[in-house]
C-alpha cells in the first residue's frame, strides 16, 4: 500500500506526525480512490455524483428524469438509474473501507443533460417514448440563460425531490450491502450542494432521513450517517449560523464561493485575472489560493457561526483551493478539520498541513 516509499515516505510520515487537519480527495471512480489511497487520503471530501450521469449508457434516462411531463415519468427513469448509482456507491465505499466518504447529490450544469440538436431528440424520443414535440416544450421550459446561475444544486432537489431520493436510496442500500458483506462499515455523509438557506436544507435533509430510515427497515441493519451541506454561497456563509441547525457538516466550496463573491465566472477568468495579479490587483488568482480578503472572510464568518450553534460540526473545505498550499496555511488558521483535494494533490496538501501545523 504504501506507495509513497523511500525518502519521499519518511518525509510524508513526518508531516503525517505534525499536521492537525485531515486530508481527503476529491474523487468519484473507484480508480480514483485508489490512488487517493496510495497518496495517503484519509477519505473522500467530496464525490460529484453528476460526472456519473453523463454515461452513455445513462444519459437517456437521465434526460428523461429531466424531461419526463410528471413524476410519475421521472420515478420511471429514476427506477432505471438506482441499480447503476448504487453500483457506483458500492464501489467506493468498498475502495474507501470504512473511511469517510462525503456524497454530494446532483449538482449538474443542467443544461448539459438536455438533448442538443433534431437528431438527438429524435434518438431520445425513439428510446424513451415520449413525442419530440412535448421533449422539445420541456426543454424550452427548462432553458436558461445563465445555467450556472440557474437551476442547480439543491434547487434541482427542491423541483424534483425524487432525484434526491433516488441517489439517498442508492447510497443507504450500497453502504448497507457492504457493512454486511464487511467489517468496514461505511459511513456517508451525504452533502447538499449550493443551498442558501437553511429552509432549503431543512426540505432535503428530511428527504434524506425519510429514505434512511425506509432503506435500514428493509434491510433490517442501521448505520452512522451525516447530512451536512456546501458552504458555496455568500447568503449560506452569512447565515451559517441557522444553516448550521441542520448540518451535522460543512464543506467550504470555494471555487463557487469565489465565483459568486468576486462575481467573477470561474470558467472564463483566467482570461483577465493573469492582467489583474500582474497589475497587483489580487496579489494571487483568487480561483488558485483563497482570497484571503475577501473569500476568506466569508470562510471565516461561516466556520465561526457554524460553529456557535454547533460546537461538533466537522469543517472541511472541497474546493480547488484544498490543494492550494498557501489556502491550505489559511484553512489550518481558521481551524478547518480537514481539506479535500485531487488524489494528485493529496501528498502536498499533507506537507502543507504539516508545514502550516508548525507554522
Ligand atoms: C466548489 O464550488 O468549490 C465545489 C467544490 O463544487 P464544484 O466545483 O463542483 O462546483
Ligand atoms: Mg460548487
Amino acid at each position: 500500500e504504501p506507495e509513497l516509499a523511500g525518502d519521499f515516505g519518511t518525509l510524508m510520515e513526518w508531516a503525517d506526525k505534525h499536521r492537525r487537519m485531515k486530508v481527503r480527495a476529491n474523487a468519484e471512480t473507484p480508480a480514483d480512490c485508489k490512488m487517493a489511497r496510495q497518496f495517503g487520503a484519509e477519505g473522500v471530501g467530496l464525490c460529484r455524483t453528476e460526472h456519473m450521469f453523463f454515461d452513455a449508457t445513462r444519459i437517456s434516462a437521465v434526460r428523461q428524469m429531466i424531461l419526463a411531463e410528471d413524476e410519475a415519468g421521472r420515478r420511471a427513469a429514476l427506477e432505471k438509474l438506482l441499480p447503476e448509482q448504487r453500483a457506483d456507491f458500492q464501489a467506493i465505499f468498498e475502495e474507501m473501507a470504512g473511511l469517510p466518504v462525503t456524497i454530494r447529490l446532483l449538482d449538474p450544469p443542467l443544461h448539459e443533460f438536455l438533448p442538443q440538436g433534431d437528431a438527438e431528440f429524435a434518438e431520445l424520443s425513439e428510446a424513451i417514448g415520449i413525442g419530440v414535440d412535448t421533449l422539445k416544450r420541456r426543454a424550452g421550459e427548462l432553458h436558461e440563460l445563465n445555467p450556472m446561475l440557474g437551476h442547480r444544486g439543491c434547487r434541482l432537489g427542491i423541483t424534483f425531490p425524487e432525484i434526491y431520493e433516488m441517489q439517498a436510496r442508492a447510497i443507504f442500500e450500497a453502504a448497507c450491502d457492504v457493512a454486511s458483506a464487511s467489517g468496514d462499515a461505511p459511513v456517508p455523509e451525504v452533502m447538499i450542494p449550493l443551498v442558501a438557506t437553511r429552509k432549503e436544507l431543512e426540505i432535503l435533509k428530511k428527504v434524506v432521513d425519510v429514505t434512511a430510515a425506509k432503506v435500514f427497515g428493509e434491510k433490517g441493519r442501521t448505520l452512522d450517517y451525516m447530512v451536512g451541506t456546501m458552504i458555496e454561497l455568500p447568503r449560506a456563509a452569512l447565515m451559517a449560523g441557522d444553516i448550521a441547525h441542520e448540518a451535522r457538516f460543512f464543506s467550504f466550496g470555494t471555487n463557487d464561493l469565489t465565483q459568486t463573491t468576486l462575481g467573477v465566472s470561474r470558467d472564463d477568468a483566467g482570461r483577465f485575472l493573469s492582467p489583474y495579479v500582474e497589475k497587483g490587483i489580487y496579489p494571487r488568482d483568487p480561483f488558485v489560493s483563497i482570497d484571503v480578503e475577501g473569500v476568506g472572510q466569508l470562510v471565516e464568518l461561516g466556520a465561526e457561526r457554524g460553529r456557535a450553534t454547533r460546537p461538533d460540526l466537522k469543517l472541511g473545505i472541497c474546493g480547488e483551493h484544498g490543494g492550494d498550499p498557501a489556502s491550505i496555511a489559511f484553512c489550518e488558521k481558521v481551524g478547518l478539520d480537514y481539506v479535500s483535494a485531487s488524489p494528485y494533490r493529496v501528498p502536498i496538501a499533507r506537507l502543507a498541513a504539516a508545514q502550516a501545523a508548525l507554522g
